[in-house]
């Protein structure tokens, strides 16, 4: 459907120079900015003036650069940046509902973002429910006249769901309702706008920076919606102040630059992992597995080149063989146990004792989100066929296989 859609060439075609000719943009290293004539400092207040800034919680031309740069990758007419991911998805929440209103969730979600639904929201009023979002005659049963928004994310954390975009589409329209997507797992991989999404939001801090060396997050959107959300009277960003520093989304966007290269490689690697995991008798779940439940739909929805993404999860049957087989592998230096994904090195986690332990147990239960459960996202390592052997040892010597 989307084939001819490719966000790193959107990237690559935007031209920006700095200063003296740069063929970096300049970084404006500034808070606050001046002007000449007092009453057109009230203009830039009250309007929304391309060109112009004011103050750099609400924009400043770096955040500018890299929020176009992943405007241009989302295929959005704008975009803002904000200083995690975190930031961008409750500044998108608490902008679009308002007291008395609700949400339908995924319940296979980040566990911040599980926790901000579930244990945050009510204190402003606002309800959460929690569906199976693979199962759409259940996310349709849970829209009620007070819905504002489906919220989901497009390759699921830390179960590796796929989400239905164009169905989901053709829900959140009939019924009025804005269907907003983390497309965390799958930049590049993935482009929720042409199937149909209203709104992207993302943790930076994972793919798209790369290095583990920053937090950021973004929110791709209409030109109203960012605006709505910066609006010095009414946004949510503008007001709850998430704001991305100008020296990080420098960096950022230089990361951004590589962002293609590196998925495609997280992304070859993590094939040839799962792969070779499952002959062995692993229980794995990978999207680019024949075997994943949503596996056509996941080629249907990708885009060209950039694979399944880098993520993958191995059952090892118990929480202490997953342990076991984590330690040995850190101590093997083929990767870190650590949260986080997206760095050139392989970083492993327990999703059910880390990132997902927001989720009460029963919950976890019925998701199918057992205890010896690993989260892997695959490094950029060339020799993967090395790093995998290793890894094999360690699953052997831990008793899984
Ligand atoms: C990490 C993550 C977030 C939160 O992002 P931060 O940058 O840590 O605030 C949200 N969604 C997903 C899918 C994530 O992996």
């Amino acid at each position: 459907m989307n084939k001819n859609f490719d966000p790193a060439s959107q990237i690559q075609d935007i031209q920006y120079f700095g200063e003296f000719g740069g063929v970096n943009p300049s970084i404006t290293d500034s808070s606050t900015f001046t002007f000449l004539e007092a009453g057109r400092m009230e203009e830039v207040f009250e309007h929304e003036i391309e060109g112009c800034y004011l103050y750099s919680r609400h924009w400043n031309p770096m955040n500018k650069y890299l929020a176009d740069a992943l405007a241009k990758m989302e295929g959005t007419e704008s975009a803002q940046v904000m200083g995690s991911g975190m930031g961008a998805i409750t500044s998108v929440i608490l902008q679009l509902c308002n007291s008395g209103d609700e949400l339908v969730a995924s319940h296979t979600i980040y566990g911040g973002t599980y926790a901000f639904l579930k244990n945050y929201l009510p204190k402003f009023n606002i309800k959460s429910n929690f569906v199976n979002i693979t199962n759409l005659e259940a996310v349709e049963a849970a829209i009620t006249p007070n819905t504002k928004m489906i919220y989901l994310e497009a390759l699921s954390n830390p179960l590796l769901e796929v989400a239905d975009l164009p169905k989901l589409s053709a829900i959140a329209k009939k019924h009025n309702v804005k269907l907003v997507v983390d497309n965390t797992f799958t930049p590049m991989v993935i482009s929720p706008i042409k199937h149909g999404a209203d709104i992207v939001v993302h943790s930076l801090t994972k793919f798209i920076n790369g290095t583990s060396d920053a937090v950021g997050g973004c929110v791709c959107g209409s030109h109203e919606f960012i605006n709505s959300l910066m609006d010095v009277n009414s946004g949510s960003a503008m007001l709850l102040g998430p704001v991305l520093d100008s020296m990080r989304s420098a960096s950022m966007l230089k990361n951004l630059r590589s962002l293609h290269l590196r998925m495609m490689q997280h992304s070859k690697n993590a094939m040839k992992l799962a792969e070779t995991f499952q002959k062995l008798g692993l229980k794995v779940k990978y999207p680019g597995l024949d075997n994943h439940p949503q596996y056509d739909l996941m080629k249907s929805l990708m885009n060209d080149a950039y694979g399944f993404s880098g993520m993958i999860l191995i059952d090892a049957g118990s929480k202490e063989k997953a342990y076991k087989v984590m330690e040995g592998m850190q101590n093997n230096n083929v990767g870190y146990l650590a949260v986080s994904l997206g760095f050139y090195k392989t970083l492993f986690s327990s999703p059910g004792s880390s990132t997902s332990s927001e989720i009460p147990d029963e919950e976890r239960d019925e998701m199918g989100m057992s205890e010896g459960l690993i989260r892997m996202s695959v490094g950029l390592d060339m020799d993967i066929e090395r790093t995998g052997n290793i890894m094999i040892e360690q699953f052997r010597s831990a008793g899984v296989i």
